[in-house]
């Protein structure tokens, strides 16, 4: 019988996941992205991406590891990497949400190797495709939650993870051998946290050898310590602007169109109308049906393939919150920033919601706040990203006892030593290193 093979790539020190499982010639990997390093990213929008070098370039950069048998020998040129058409390895790959960490590189897969992405998911991806977010190079296929599929004698069955993202998940790998779970990013604080916990609940009878789990929160300098919901945020948002004469502006991601969904119910119970950027409306109208009023102002970007939005939604103006900004809540996001000097002279809340800029103390976080402060808007915001995406301790250490694997090793953190992997015994690996797992054992 053919052992199963882990190999992780990439993760054990922090984001940007990349982690093989083999069985015989049969290969999953999970995740596809960058490390999510601000201060090291060399296409900071002056350095642009040259497309036609874009595989070769990214092994370069190592924005991406030179993983065997999974890029076309063109795209590879002159590199020294097994090519997908010189290896004889049966591979898939599947993505657990679409942030860009776990999916920036996708694109650069051979054509031939299927890129696995939950159904709302790739709803997600087309969308941004759509309004030029994302570059449509490759096709993808799709999963469902509880569905299992086969990548030759390999069964993969995605479980629910409450991430902010849509489609997030969890894979469970069985394969003749060995059972792992990869937990992709999760968290137990969000609004559909009951729905995530019943998940440990099935995942709890499995058997797993090997738990691969997020561990982002056990890194001091990502875990604030702070522990708040996400239901908490909401609450504080409605008590600032409830009754007050302010105009309230928030900047959120894109890609969390759950959060966009609450944004748009909070505007209800306020009684105030959530004006959106057309990029926004467009995705949460693909994505949940949901016609929202967009604002259209003349300095700011309007991608092209989205002006003729200004004929089928309902247009606010400038004039109209000018004159009730009481009666508005407004999206902005950091490319309109200058947008919001429209509005100057009106008293104006600012609720910084894990939008870009993402992380405090980049320059243009710093320079966010000050166009804020300018317009002497009050700034809000509430723990930080890495906080709010990721479970806290105490649920990490929930989540490990009740799965019970006999291994359990720490991605996605800065100190996987901080870990306490409870019941489970905690492995180490080295990147770009085989391992054999033979009865819930990693060895060399
Ligand atoms: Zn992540």
């Amino acid at each position: 019988m053919n052992k199963t093979k882990v190999r992780f790539y990439r993760g054990t020190h922090g984001m940007g996941i990349v982690i093989s499982v083999t069985n015989g010639t049969d290969r999953v990997i999970f995740d596809f992205g960058a490390p999510f390093t601000p201060l090291a990213q060399v296409y900071d929008g002056t350095v642009l991406p040259r497309n036609v070098n874009r595989v070769k370039d990214a092994i370069l950069l190592e924005r991406i590891p030179a993983v065997e048998g999974v890029f076309s020998r063109k795209d590879l040129q002159d590199l020294p990497v097994i090519s997908y058409e010189e290896s004889s390895l049966n591979t898939a790959v599947m993505i657990c949400h679409l942030h860009l960490d776990h999916m920036s590189e996708i694109d650069k897969i051979a054509p031939e190797i299927p890129v696995y992405i939950h159904e709302e998911g790739l709803k997600l991806l087309n969308a941004l495709q759509e309004v030029n977010e994302e570059k449509a190079y490759r096709s993808y296929s799709s999963f469902r939650y509880h569905e299992t599929f086969k990548v030759g004698q390999i069964s993969v069955t995605p479980y629910f993870s409450d991430h902010p993202c849509p489609g997030s998940a969890g894979f469970l790998i069985e394969t003749a051998d060995s059972t792992i779970y990869y937990s992709g990013d999760i968290r137990f604080h969000g609004l559909d946290s009951k729905k995530a916990l019943a998940e440990l609940d099935v995942l709890a009878q499995k058997h797993i050898d090997l738990l691969i789990v997020d561990a982002t929160t056990t890194s001091p300098s990502e875990f604030t310590g702070e522990i708040i919901t996400e239901k908490d945020i909401y609450d504080d948002i409605y008590d600032h602007l409830n009754h007050s004469a302010s105009l309230g502006i928030f900047n959120q991601y894109n890609r969390d169109v759950a959060m966009m969904q609450h944004m748009n119910d909070l505007g209800k119970r306020l009684g105030r109308t959530v004006v959106w950027e057309p990029e926004y409306a467009y995705i949460l109208k693909r994505m949940t049906g949901i016609k929202v009023p967009v604002y259209w102002i003349e300095s700011q970007h309007i991608p092209e393939c989205l002006v003729n939005m200004k004929n089928d939604h309902e247009v606010i103006s400038v004039k109209d919150i000018r004159n009730h900004p009481e009666k508005y809540l407004i999206q902005n996001s950091y490319g309109n920033l200058l947008s919001l000097s429209d509005f100057d002279g009106l008293p104006g809340e600012y609720f910084h919601l894990f939008g870009e800029p993402l992380v405090k103390g980049q320059k243009d976080y710093q320079i966010m706040v000050n166009v804020v402060k300018k317009l002497n808007w009050i700034f809000n915001t509430y723990t930080n990203l890495y906080s709010f995406s990721h479970r806290y301790p105490e649920h990490l250490r929930n989540m490990i006892e009740k799965i019970n694997a006999v291994t359990v090793v720490a991605v996605h953190s800065k100190h996987p030593e901080n870990l306490d992997p409870v019941n489970s015994m905690q492995f180490f690996p080295e990147e770009n290193q085989d391992y054999i797992l033979e009865n819930g054992i990693l060895k060399q």
